[in-house]
């Protein structure tokens, strides 16, 4: 029986693969077999990661907020490998802000990772793609693209382009064999949440609650899902997103028992 979720052979680059969702992403990449390209800024976490995988992983240092970053890097990646089958868009940063706080430098700030380097990189590595019979691109959104969040306009902005944008190349590549999709997380217990969790009393139980499947997600969860997307297990989806928050954007929690209510 062929194995389709079998990456052996294949090229994939992370970005944001230091840490967290991007971290557990490369590893569950490395353990299907492909060779994984590990970017982000801090290389000593870039190096540990590396140092647990398997398939010569390449590690490429980058910071991906200036303009000109996504394309840069694009290039840097063909200039270490001879092409490129599989993409996951999992560099992104959180913007905590009420309407009235958020700055104009902190909307450019959010807006130049979170959506124009991922737009440019992805144009960047997609004619290689081509190039090799078509490719699989997989960008992380989040739930706050799609389930309205309080505080926390601009990030919302962020995922909900990242989830446009994925229909929209997907429309763009679909003749040249690229699909192209979106992995929403809901509350996946990362470096981002790590103070708010230590700190704010109550916090890790209010938002469970809110969770059907009753537990915060970690980075493997997501990671899972990226291999899906990645492989040929998918191979007739494009254009899609896939929330993976455990049941919370989209599936009822309250308390109120409607079983119990005279209709
Ligand atoms: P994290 O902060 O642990 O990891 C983010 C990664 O992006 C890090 O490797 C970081 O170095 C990298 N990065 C940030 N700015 C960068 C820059 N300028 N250049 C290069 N790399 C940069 O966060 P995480 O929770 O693992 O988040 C990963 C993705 O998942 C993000 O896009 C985030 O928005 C999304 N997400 C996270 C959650 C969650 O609850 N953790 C929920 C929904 C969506």
């Amino acid at each position: 029986m062929v194995d389709v979720q079998d990456l052996t052979g294949r090229i994939a680059v992370v970005t944001g693969a230091s840490r967290g969702i991007g971290e557990a992403s490369a590893r569950a990449l490395d353990a299907a077999g492909a060779r994984v390209v590990l970017i982000g800024r801090s290389v000593g976490d870039l190096d540990r990661v590396a140092s647990g995988m398997q398939n010569q992983p390449i590690v490429l240092p980058a910071d991906l907020s200036a303009r000109g970053a996504g394309t840069t890097t694009a290039q840097a990646v063909l200039d270490l490998v001879e092409g490129v089958d599989i993409l996951v868009n999992n560099a992104g940063i959180p913007m905590r802000r009420t309407p009235s706080q958020l700055t104009e430098d902190e909307f450019d700030e959010v807006f130049a990772i979170n959506v124009r380097s991922l737009l440019m990189l992805t144009v960047g590595l997609s004619d290689s793609m081509i190039e090799r019979g078509g490719g699989s691109v997989v960008n992380v959104s989040s739930v706050a693209g799609i389930n309205g969040p309080v505080g926390r306009v601009a990030y919302a902005g962020t995922k909900g382009a990242v989830d446009a944008m994925t229909r929209a190349l997907a429309a763009d590549w679909g003749p040249s064999g690229i699909r192209v999709n979106s992995v929403a997380p809901g509350l996946i217990a990362t470096a981002i949440w790590e103070e708010s969790r230590q700190n704010v009393p109550g916090l890790i139980e209010d938002l469970q609650d809110g969770i059907a499947l009753k537990r915060w997600g970690v980075g493997e969860d997501v990671a899972d899902v990226v291999v899906f997307f990645a492989s040929d297990a998918s191979r007739y989806v494009t254009g899609e997103t896939l929330v993976v928050d455990g049941g919370m954007a989209r599936v009822g929690t309250s308390k109120v028992k409607l079983t119990e209510l005279d209709d």
